[in-house]
């Protein structure tokens, strides 16, 4: 999401606490606290293997080609930010959906790409990584790339920020989404609100993990109803010909907005380019074991007081 709305910091214990609070909490499922309502342990079984299913559609839009992207030395991608790889044809845009996984619109979104027979890049907030690993490895079944846009959602651009916490965001978001899918996502990496603080970016280039920016913002965080980012899309490809479209699959007018938007790109001569990871994220094994660590924290918090702490003289 690019602005925290409703906030409530609910997850994990972490240095971060105090001051990064831009995730969601999941829903409340009759439980107090958030996270005996999250967060299963152990990680789920191993992966299944990313297949494309078969296209039965032969009006969809498809996938106009695949490229692979070799993320040393951290190349960035998106005109907003980056101007070095123009590598995208006239026509050509790629779909990319942030903040998820979440129920019902990261499903519904989907749903849409599959009967579309096309492909996005996700990049998913860790701690909703930890909600639901199931629905991220829903994304993953489906064929599609997976990055990561920092465990919590938080603004590294933010002063009360020091390094250590802003480099803790992004490799605990790694992790975590290496923890739901069971194994390593694309070292492909967006920053929330599209802020980029460069000793960050220099720290992804010494990662050799690529940032991804965009050419067209949907702005569908701010949309009233789907019509209008369908509009939004539309007016600004036919502006630049071509480019990397932001979207929320966190968001339910995007998911409601996504079957007619893509029946929009196919009527208008655009190709869909799918971008794959030559290899896979290298993530931190200390941050590994912390996802592991935090999720198995017990649930006693979720004890009323007074079953921990009787006055027994005053
Ligand atoms: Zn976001």
């Amino acid at each position: 999401m690019r602005i925290g709305a409703g906030v409530i910091f609910a997850g994990a214990v972490s240095l971060l606490a105090s001051s990064v609070a831009w995730s969601q909490v999941p829903p409340a499922k009759g439980v107090t606290a958030p996270q005996a309502a999250a967060a299963p342990v152990p990680a789920p079984p191993p992966a299944p293997v990313s297949v494309r299913p078969p296209c039965n559609n032969p009006n969809a839009l498809g996938i106009g080609r695949t490229v692979e992207i070799d993320t040393t030395g951290g190349p960035g991608f998106g005109f907003e930010h980056f101007k070095e790889l123009d590598f995208l044809r006239d026509k050509e845009v790629v779909l990319t959906f942030d903040d998820g996984p979440w129920p019902v619109n990261t499903p519904a979104v989907l749903k849409t790409l599959a009967e579309e027979c096309t492909t996005g890049i996700f990049f998913p907030i860790g701690k909703h990584a930890t909600y639901y690993p199931e629905i991220l490895r829903q994304v993953m079944a489906a064929g599609h790339s997976i990055g990561s846009h920092t465990w919590s959602h938080a603004a590294l651009v933010n002063k009360k920020l020091n390094e250590q916490q802003r480099k803790d965001e992004i490799e605990k978001g790694f992790s975590a989404v290496k923890w739901a899918l069971g194994k390593a996502p694309a070292p492909f990496f967006r920053f929330p609100a599209l802020q980029h603080p460069p000793e960050m970016v220099t720290y992804l280039g010494d990662r050799n993990i690529g940032i991804f920016s965009c050419d067209l913002d949907s702005f569908d965080f701010k949309a009233s109803k789907a019509q209008t980012i369908i509009d939004t899309v539309m007016r600004k490809v036919e502006k630049n010909g071509k480019g990397i479209i932001l979207m929320h699959d966190f968001q339910k007018h995007t998911a409601e907005a996504l079957p007619e938007l893509l029946k929009k790109l196919k009527a208008g001569g655009y190709k869909v380019v799918a971008m794959r990871a030559k290899t896979p994220v290298q993530t931190i094994a200390q941050y590994d074991e912390d996802i592991v660590k935090d999720l198995k924290l017990p649930t006693v918090s979720s004890r009323p007081v007074s079953s921990v702490v009787q006055t027994i003289s005053e």
